[in-house]
């Protein structure tokens, strides 16, 4: 179980805020992020990749969480965004973020989305098929600066990860086959196509992973790619994307991945590779998401109704669930959370944490220990930051929450919740 500061009324202390009093004030469920606590992240990065590697470059993949608040902070400190949607792009120039430091992703992006992301002049866009290459071909040329791409590859290794969450191995979905003969032709024709230009290739693994083990062999892979296109076809990668993944703590057994262990031995091999080459060293991008803001965020919620089956289990039902938390159903994802109104009570009781929707399978945790447990408390559940303001849905037309940003004892509303009239307000 995690480290967290409780004060002297026994309340869960989070970005030097009293839970408790945040619970009162904005209601629950909420989704509360300290915003201290990013900025370390982003620092972090700073200091282990941008400032020891001038070759370096980093962007947020903006999907983990995006706020036009999270854009802002995430621009001031020094990174670039990837965007995955017409939605996000929209959303990011809204903050201000400069399109030229945008990355563009995805795996079918429509040509509403390329011709948008065109003519804002997103600065790069990793291109997932040959499907895209033709949408793209259409609007090439029409801008004034040429349109920079990206090829991503599937490198074909397994990632130490939940399947769905795996996006390398060889039947992925994602990125362009190694095959021979298919990838030559595709990254013939972006180096033949007028007002597109080639800069590299990227690889994105998976997620949530503790291990460097698959970031290595795929950058082995794509190494391997550099010197058989430039032999086969005279193509120079100047621009290595090697993508996200970088794990955080939820429960037991896993640990906040050390940025320095993945990044170090990427470098040390991608710059050797280059110097013994004699060719100018690229541009390498690394793209976290959950890394950044995952533990920077916890969702309080009331607990309602708490059922005891005798001698099988105790249910606690919060007024949220599989709406504002879609993890535990999609990977089976596990959790840590504590009583924030009795966080320093010993935890004598083993309990389920049920969701309010109709579904059984909506459970948040299962066999939380926790204090003497009664209806009205408030619960936080732990590493809610990445994946879960993002994912949020209107099942069961149930509100969805508001996010509360934290710093040093300060607080501020910056995503207000939902209303009633917001969750019809489309309907015709
Ligand atoms: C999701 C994704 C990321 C970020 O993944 P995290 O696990 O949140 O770091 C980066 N790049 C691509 C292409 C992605 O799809």
């Amino acid at each position: 179980m995690r480290e967290y500061e409780v004060n002297e009324k026994g309340h869960l202390v989070f970005g030097g805020c009293d839970t408790v009093r945040l619970a009162e004030k904005y209601a629950t469920p909420v989704y509360v992020m300290d915003e201290g606590l990013i900025r370390k992240r982003l620092e972090e990065i700073r200091t282990v990749f941008l400032q020891p590697y001038p070759n370096a470059r980093a962007v947020y993949a903006s999907k983990a969480f995006q706020t036009k608040e999270m854009c802002r902070l995430v621009t001031e400190g020094g990174l670039g965004l990837d965007v995955v949607s017409g939605g996000e792009i929209y959303a990011a120039l809204a903050a201000g973020v400069d399109p030229s430091c945008m990355v563009f992703h995805g795996n079918n992006k429509t040509p509403e989305e390329i011709r948008m992301a065109a003519e804002a002049g997103v600065g790069r866009f990793i291109v997932d098929n040959a499907y895209e290459l033709e949408l793209l071909e259409k609007q090439a040329g029409r801008g004034k600066a040429p349109i920079r791409v990206l090829l991503r590859i599937t490198p074909g290794v397994d990632s130490h990860t939940h399947k769905f969450i795996s996006t390398g191995n060889i039947d992925s979905k994602f990125g362009i086959s190694l095959e021979k003969e298919e990838r030559d032709r595709i990254i013939k024709r972006v180096m033949d196509m007028e007002g597109v230009e080639l800069m590299g290739f990227h690889f994105h693994v998976g997620s949530q992973l503790h291990e460097n083990d698959s970031h290595l062999a795929a950058l082995d892979i794509l190494l391997g790619l550099v010197d058989e296109v430039k032999e086969s076809l005279g193509f120079e990668a100047r621009e290595l994307n090697l993508g996200g993944g970088f794990g955080i703590y939820y429960a037991k057994g896993d640990q906040t991945a050390r940025l320095k262990d993945f990044v170090d031995p990427m470098m040390e091999k991608i710059n050797r590779f280059y110097h013994e080459r004699s060719l100018p060293l690229p541009l390498v991008f690394i793209e976290p998401g959950r890394w950044i803001c995952g533990e920077a965020g916890i969702t309080l919620y009331t607990v309602g109704s708490v059922k005891n089956i005798p001698g099988i289990k105790t249910y606690v039902a919060v007024d949220g669930g599989m709406p504002d938390n879609p993890r535990p159903i999609l990977y089976q994802a596990k959790y840590e959370a504590v009583l924030a109104n009795k966080a320093a009570a010993p935890k004598k009781q083993i309990v389920s944490v049920a969701g309010k929707c109709c579904e059984s399978g909506d459970i948040l945790i299962e066999d939380l220990p926790v204090g003497p447990v009664e209806s009205g408390d408030i619960l936080a559940v732990f590493s809610t930051g990445a994946y879960h303001h993002s994912m949020a849905s209107n099942y069961n037309r149930l509100l969805r929450p508001p996010v509360v940003m934290v710093d040093e004892g300060k607080d501020h509303l910056s995503v207000r919740r939902e209303t009633y009239e917001d969750l019809i307000a489309r309907e015709l």
